[in-house]
């Protein structure tokens, strides 16, 4: 017996609906990447392990698909798109482009995630990069997109939780925590593992103030930003450098607050992500009835520079399209254009070439249009018409054929005529569609 094969697990096929749906927030991304002037790239779902896993933080690193080509080379399968775009950037533009280089992409990820809703081992992330800007406003500028495409998707309601690693990061280092350990708290943190943060302040002997001050930080949360800033400020009075980087946050939320997008923002110094790239602004996206984000994105300044690159601030996003589609369909946001589905019917193969003519000149006016190549008679085209969904079906017999005429059907009203194949445009107006 042949043995049935099967998707790999955490893997999904694509049929009709589901890749509508794709097309669906695709094409509204696209219609982004074109208003913000973004330039959509692509990069090979293949990259050294090295490149990917130099910042990705343990969790994704251990989650990657891992291999070895026949040459010898230690690769992976894209577990994000954040580092491959960051090297094509350096390959590419960073020595020709002018700066601020706006790059979007849309690309399957893979993760050996363990499946379950909303988690797969490939799914699709659609981001904007915006590299060569230290400036608030190009954190803004990618704040206001991910806004923008939550609007544009039809979501009214959501969430963008922002924190700022810049913060936690100068605070750690002013206590005197290395990087690498900054990296494993922040990855605990975004797992929300609190206890292990305990045992690793007790295994490397922070001082128990710094550790309570660490936690007052992370308590912060909430809408009202200018009291989270004036705390901020009043915990951190004695740590100069970490000042720095809370004046830099507040400008973000300054800006932010005269925006549209800022009754969506709520503060949460608690915010961390696995990736280890993240040296500013950190923000993730929530709809209600998934717990788990949406999207996220931030600020990482150093990773172009980490992959040999000269120094390059750069900003981003990536929006997790697979959930978004999940949330979308329960929300009922799909809107799908009115379909005009035509069949043509010869009524003997020597009305075939007559049928193809129509059919172009019905395409053109943007109709759906399909030749019936199963040779059915009248009575089976009628009905399969009818049971399929078609609005219109159009016979062309000997006779219609002889005359240069086209009989075409209404299925909704029953209506019939037989006319010549240049008026049909006056019967069929024409139309636009969203693929
Ligand atoms: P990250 O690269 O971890 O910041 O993820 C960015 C976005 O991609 C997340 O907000 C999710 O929406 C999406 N994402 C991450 N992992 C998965 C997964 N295993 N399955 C589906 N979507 C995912």
């Amino acid at each position: 017996m042949s043995k049935m094969f099967r998707t790999v697990r955490g893997m999904r096929d694509y049929l009709k609906e589901d890749r509508w749906r794709l097309n669906y927030v695709n094409s509204i991304v696209r219609e982004l990447y074109y208003k913000y002037n973004y330039d959509e790239v692509s990069t090979p779902i293949v990259e050294f392990f090295d490149l990917v896993a130099a910042k990705a933080g343990a969790e994704i690193r251990e989650k990657m698909f891992v291999f070895e080509d026949k040459g010898g080379r230690l690769l992976a399968l894209r577990p994000e798109m954040t580092a491959p775009i960051a090297r094509l950037y350096i390959e590419n533009l960073m020595r020709s482009a002018p700066k601020p280089v706006r790059l979007g992409y849309i690309g399957t990820c893979y993760r050996y995630d363990n499946p379950q809703r909303g988690r797969y081992r490939e799914f699709w992330q659609a981001g904007f990069e915006l590299f060569g800007s230290d400036y608030p406003e190009s954190d803004i500028e990618i704040l206001n997109i991910a806004y923008d495409l939550m609007g544009k998707l039809g979501f009214t309601e959501f969430k963008i939780k922002i924190g700022h690693i810049g913060v936690l990061r100068s605070f750690f280092s002013v206590i005197k925590i290395p990087d690498e350990l900054q990296d494993t708290i922040l990855g605990l943190l975004d797992k929300r593992e609190m206890g292990k943060i305990e045992e690793i302040m007790k295994e490397n002997n922070i001082p128990e103030n710094a550790v309570k001050l660490f936690y007052n930080i992370l308590n912060l949360k909430g809408k009202e930003y200018t009291t989270i800033i004036n705390q901020l400020n009043n915990l951190l009075s004695e740590y100069p450098e970490v000042l720095g980087e809370v004046e830099k946050f507040t400008i973000i939320l300054q800006l932010l607050s005269k925006l549209d997008i800022f009754k969506k923002i709520e503060v949460d110094m608690s915010l961390a992500r696995g990736l280890e790239y993240y040296t500013g602004l950190i923000f993730e996206i929530f709809v209600e009835g998934l717990d788990i984000a949406v999207g996220g994105g931030g600020r990482y300044d150093k990773l172009v520079e980490l992959f040999g690159g000269e120094h390059t601030p750069a900003v981003g996003f990536a929006a997790g399209i697979d959930r978004l589609i999940i949330a979308m369909d329960e929300r009922n946001l799909f809107r799908k254009p009115l379909e005009k589905k035509i069949l043509i019917t010869p009524l003997t193969p020597r009305q075939i070439p007559a049928c193809f003519i129509t059919a172009s000149k019905i395409r053109e006016l943007g109709y759906k249009t399909e030749v019936d190549v199963l040779r059915r008679n009248i009575k089976r085209a009628l009905s399969y018409a009818v049971s399929n969904n078609y609005s219109i079906i159009i016979f062309i017999g000997e006779k219609e054929e002889k005359e240069n005429k086209v009989t075409v059907k209404k299925l909704d009203s029953g209506e019939q005529h037989t006319i010549n194949v240049e008026e049909i445009s006056s019967i069929l107006t024409p139309v636009v569609n969203r693929y």
